[in-house]
């Protein structure tokens, strides 16, 4: 019997109880003033998480409407942008630009490598037209935590306009966008804020909102300064998805009563006993030593592992759903999300489950290397060892 389903995947992820209770609340009129003190209340927190006094906007839609709505906003068509990818999602954002009509020109690392930032550097400095520079910090497919920090100071340091996808670091892995000088950062409830899929954020530094007074792509919904002006007196231009702001509102008053270095250390701490009991079972690691995430752990399959199948079997079984690959990498890895309100014992489930499947697979025997080593590895970082 499956009591709950375990989701370690990259977003949705598991919702604590708070949260559930909190989204149970009854609507509230979105224009009156009960609801405003609840907006404001998410976004006040969101700009901490942040770290930043950018204006911020909250969004009714997914990630990719975040996304979408920084490009309809600085981007016009005919405009040159860079855009350096190392995933599934970069491939994503430098094709909604081009749906807004912008002239892309593609930085692509190999699959499992980070954005180089000296490449960055290069594409720059061989292309002074391109305005705007669009990032990954995290690139969920690939399972890469980029440096963002030195990406960002390229583009500053080459005087353009950065917009990243932030989507599932943000809350979960230090962004500091007011310190890396980033001018559109987006990210979504779905990840680490422990809340359900629906509400997206976004920042805007000033650089963007100059380039937004003269950019022509056509927006109406997603039209910043629409939500900007509702915002002066809290409220959203059209009807938001009142239920998990609740659900926002309480996560954030979660992440802030762990406190944020504790709740950025937890995931670090998440992601090396997830690399470590992966490693010990003889799996190879997908991401670049160094640059892996610690949101996501992706892996390759052992020889004569049938991936599909050690899935269903996961899932039927152990109730544990863990994410499979994503564009030319979909069957050909699974990936372990780790994120959110996840902790130890859950990566020890995680581990326990894949050693029963393997066993029962007839692969390897379930004697405990996997769940040995990541428990090493919590209680080393424990210890301060790590
Ligand atoms: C989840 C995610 C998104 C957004 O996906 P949606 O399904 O639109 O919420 C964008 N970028 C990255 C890196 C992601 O992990």
């Amino acid at each position: 019997m499956i009591f709950q389903q375990q989701l370690r995947i990259p977003g949705p992820t598991p919702l604590p109880e708070r949260v559930t209770r909190a989204m149970a609340r009854p609507m509230l009129d979105h224009r009156g003033p009960e609801f405003g003190e609840v907006l404001r209340d998410v976004i006040d927190g969101a700009k901490r998480v942040f770290e930043t006094s950018n204006d911020l906007l909250l969004l009714t839609s997914s990630g990719s409407g975040g996304l979408e709505s920084a490009v309809a906003n600085v981007i016009s068509p005919g405009d040159q942008v860079v855009a350096a990818g190392c995933g599934m999602f970069g491939d994503r954002l430098a094709g909604i630009a081009e749906a807004f009509g912008a002239e892309v020109i593609r930085l692509l690392s190999e699959w499992g490598q980070p954005t180089d930032p000296d490449d960055l550097a290069k594409v720059l400095s061989d292309h002074p037209r391109a305005g705007v520079v669009l990032l990954t910090h995290n690139e969920t497919s690939t399972c890469v935590g980029n440096d963002i920090a030195s990406l960002a100071r390229v583009v500053r340091d080459a005087d353009r306009i950065s917009l990243i996808d932030a989507v599932s670091s943000v809350s979960s892995v230090p962004i500091e966008v007011d310190k890396n000088q980033i001018d559109v950062c987006v990210s979504a409830s779905q990840k680490g804020w422990m809340a359900p899929p629906g509400v997206a954020f976004v920042t805007i530094g000033e650089r963007a909102w100059a380039l937004n007074e003269s950019a022509r792509a056509p927006r109406y919904y997603f039209d910043w300064k629409r939500h900007r002006d509702l915002l002066r007196s809290s409220s959203t231009p059209w009807t938001p998805a009142i239920s998990v702001v609740y659900g926002v509102q309480e996560g954030i008053r979660m992440l802030e009563e762990e406190g944020l270095p504790q709740v950025y250390r937890r995931h670090a701490d998440l992601a090396g006993a997830t690399q470590a009991g992966l490693s010990a079972l003889g799996f190879e690691l997908f991401a670049a030593e160094g640059y892996r995430s610690h949101t996501v752990t992706g892996a390759l399959p052992l020889p004569g592992l049938d991936l599909a199948a050690f899935r269903t079997l996961l899932r039927q079984r152990y109730g544990v759903v863990v994410g499979n690959g994503q564009g030319k990498m979909e069957g050909r890895m699974f990936r372990v999300g780790h994120l959110g309100a996840i902790s130890a014992g859950d990566v020890v489930q995680v581990l326990w489950s894949i050693e029963q499947a393997l066993e029962e697979m007839d692969l390897a025997p379930a004697d405990g290397r996997g769940v040995q080593a990541a428990s090493s590895f919590i209680n080393r970082s424990a210890r301060g060892g790590a």
